[in-house]
């Protein structure tokens, strides 16, 4: 049985053939390339070869420092939990005070969604240097998805801050706005899961590939 890598984001394929698209990232048939027996076995081959598909489908890590630091210190995934772990909280509260009005609930939904507002160009600037150098900026559907969640989690977001800034009663007095920042929110919460999901999916391929 041979066994096939992805280039763009590690996912291993067993079988005589690589899969036509990767299941993780989305990459072309093209992407993949065999796996030797052993470790050895390949760098002896990339080294013999010194136009080899292989070494030339790696994207090289030439950028600037700063981008090695943030991919060596995971600074996108860390992020991440800034908008993944507060998003759901903000969400839940905002819900308690829409619902069973809880209103002294209602400046922590404001002020964690300031915080998640804020950490945004971290998570889309390393998430973008993240993309380019590990998995070369390919255009996959997955790569799409991801972004243009995360741009529209940023804007509802962004709208939503000065929306409760210019209107600050706008979830406590009984009208049809406090339902449309509800909706909005929970739009919000899709768009951060979604983006969340699919990242989840990227980093953790190898451990769920079959
Ligand atoms: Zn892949």
């Amino acid at each position: 049985m041979q066994r096939w890598e992805c280039s763009v984001c590690g996912y291993i394929h067993e079988g005589e053939e690589p899969p036509l698209k990767c299941p993780v990232c989305k990459a072309e048939q093209e992407k993949f390339f065999e796996i030797e027996a052993s470790e050895e076995l390949v760098n002896l081959v990339e080294l013999d070869n010194d136009s080899g598909e292989t070494a030339a489908e790696k994207p090289s890590r030439t950028g600037l420092n700063i981008t090695d630091l943030i991919l060596d210190n995971h600074l996108h995934p860390i992020s991440v939990h800034s908008p993944n772990g507060i998003v759901p909280v903000a969400v839940v509260f905002l819900v308690l005070v829409v619902l069973f009005q809880f209103s002294g609930l209602e400046g922590a939904v404001y002020f964690n969604m300031i915080a998640v507002l804020l950490s945004m160009p971290l998570v889309i600037l390393t998430g973008y240097l993240t993309w380019q150098e590990k998995y070369g900026g390919v255009k996959t559907s997955v790569f799409k998805i991801k972004i243009a969640a995360s741009c529209v989690a940023t804007v509802i977001l962004f709208g939503l801050v000065v929306w409760r800034t210019v209107q600050p009663d706008v979830l406590t007095t009984n009208s049809i706005e406090r339902w449309l920042f509800t909706i909005w929110s929970l739009i919000l919460l899709a768009a951060v899961g979604l983006a969340g999901h699919l990242g989840g999916q990227l980093v953790f391929a190898k451990k769920n590939g079959k």
